[in-house]
């Protein structure tokens, strides 16, 4: 047993079942939530990683994503059909970290998931002890980021980030000014070969760091897009 507690929310009973099965085999602890509604009432502090389905009756994938994250950065991983593109995009702004499509195969499953609770694990010492004795917070201008865990500031409020916009905005401020492509971004953030349909995935996120950490995200100052090329991040005697 590793303990690992996941939320699947998910209104098909056979889908719902077989990833209960396939992941409680794997040794966690699967939560099961038929509806969105239900599965606000099972979240907590506990929880380490939720699969929810886009098409739910009643509330909406999307919007109990929303509502998750008025609380919480816990890694979400959307299902979604096959021929719905657009939902992609959706429940990525809405704070998604990341989408399966369906139909899915387990071992697609748990690449996902493991990939998701390792990105979780590490970055936020949830289940490792952390060296406390170092304190490595990374500032630059307004922007403090420790690189320990997943926390950022600017001008010392909490940026409350999700996991994957905490990887990127850690990865871009360690090299400033260095132009990392999505093929480079993806690669180390997701820690899965690029594909062409990352572009877009990356895209979303971006836009999203962007809400959080810029004046004006129009018109960003910190993370530029270099055109053709990637993304920069700027030192603050630029900004
Ligand atoms: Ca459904």
């Amino acid at each position: 047993m590793n303990g690992q507690v996941i939320l699947v929310v998910e209104d098909e009973p056979a889908i719902r079942e077989g990833i209960r099965i396939l992941l409680g085999g794997e040794g966690y602890v699967v939560l099961e939530a038929p509806s969105g509604e239900d599965a606000l009432s099972q979240m907590n502090d506990a929880v380490d990683l939720v699969i929810l389905d886009i098409m739910l009756p009643g509330m909406s994938g999307i919007k109990v994503c929303e509502e998750i994250r008025k609380v919480s950065n816990v890694p979400i991983l959307f299902l979604t059909a096959k021929s719905q593109e657009r939902d992609k995009t959706l429940g990525l702004m809405a704070g998604g970290d990341d989408y399966l499509s369906k139909p899915f195969s387990y071992a697609e499953l748990i690449a996902r998931v493991k990939a998701q609770l390792r990105r979780y694990t590490v970055y936020r010492g949830k289940h490792q002890s952390l060296s406390l004795d170092t304190e490595q917070v990374l500032t630059s201008g307004r922007l403090k980021v420790a690189l320990d865990r997943n926390e950022a500031w600017k001008d010392d409020t909490p940026l409350n980030l999700t996991e994957i916009e905490y990887s990127i905005l850690s990865l871009l401020i360690k090299h400033p000014q260095k132009i990392f492509s999505t093929h480079d971004i993806y690669e180390s953030v997701w820690n899965e070969p690029y594909s062409y349909s990352a572009n877009s995935t990356i895209m979303v996120h971006i836009r999203r760091l962007r809400t959080k950490i810029e004046d004006d995200p129009q018109n960003p100052a910190y993370i530029k897009n270099v055109w053709g090329k990637g993304y920069r991040y700027e030192t603050e005697k630029n900004v």
